[in-house]
């Protein structure tokens, strides 16, 4: 086991964001965190990372890890090429090789500046320099978020790829089609809490119970 959480909670004032969930995730896994917006999968991954400081609970990580932020911003106004440049100079796991290989995949000119850059491209570029990281384990929030059906593609396509080589994935997304065909195992999450968890066996049904029960109550 590479990550366990048990019975992490945490609040920001008197709302409770993640109330007491517990989960784990073997190594290689693609573990996904499926859930509607609010449901607490950004503060989950950011409790991981000890980047929100938890109320209670505890964390395991046994590996060294990268992360792709919901909000992806980089330096509007270097070049891709500048930007690989810089990470190389700030991360000691960083393979540039592996970042042009990926940015080239994308079909992104390394001379384009990030501000030129659409919002698909952006987040293609952003994922390549995570993915150009040599760690063990993935933290992807929202890596498809506002991409078209062709880039979303490419995107699943090297999440898969990068689980291949052994990598572990834990990711967030509220597209439930996307969970199917790429997790392994998928925790459905909705107001703080985990309501399944589970191997996609009748995934479908148990979201849509899961979430329209709750937006009922
Ligand atoms: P989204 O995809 O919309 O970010 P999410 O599942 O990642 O959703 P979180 O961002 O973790 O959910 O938010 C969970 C709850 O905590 C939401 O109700 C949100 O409004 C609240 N929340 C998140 N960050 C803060 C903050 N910094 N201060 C106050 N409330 C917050």
């Amino acid at each position: 086991m590479i990550l366990q959480v048990k019975e992490l909670s945490k609040s920001y004032g008197k709302k409770l964001a993640v109330n007491k969930i517990s989960f784990s995730v073997e190594e290689g896994q693609i573990f996904a965190l499926l859930g509607p917006n609010g449901a607490g999968k950004t503060t989950t991954l950011k409790c991981i990372l000890g980047l929100r400081k938890e109320d209670s609970g505890k964390i395991y990580l046994g590996g060294t890890y990268a992360y792709l932020p919901e909000k992806k911003e980089l330096y509007k106004y270097l070049t891709v090429e500048k930007m690989i440049e810089i990470t190389q100079n700030i991360s000691k796991m960083f393979r540039k090789e592996k970042a042009v290989e990926l940015i080239n995949d994308f079909k992104i000119s390394l001379k384009e500046k990030i501000a030129n850059l659409s919002h698909g491209m952006l987040t293609q570029v952003y994922i390549s320099l995570v993915f150009a990281e040599d760690v063990d384990i993935y933290f992807l929030d929202e890596p498809t978020w506002g991409l078209d059906p062709l880039m979303r593609s490419k995107v699943i396509e090297l999440v898969r790829k990068m689980s291949l080589e052994g990598k572990t994935i834990v990711y967030t997304s509220h597209i439930l089609p996307e969970v199917e065909k790429v997790a392994d195992v998928v925790a459905i999450m909705n107001h703080g809490k985990i309501l399944e968890l589970d191997f996609l066996d009748n995934l479908k049904e148990k979201y849509v119970a899961c979430v329209v029960g709750k937006n009922e109550n």
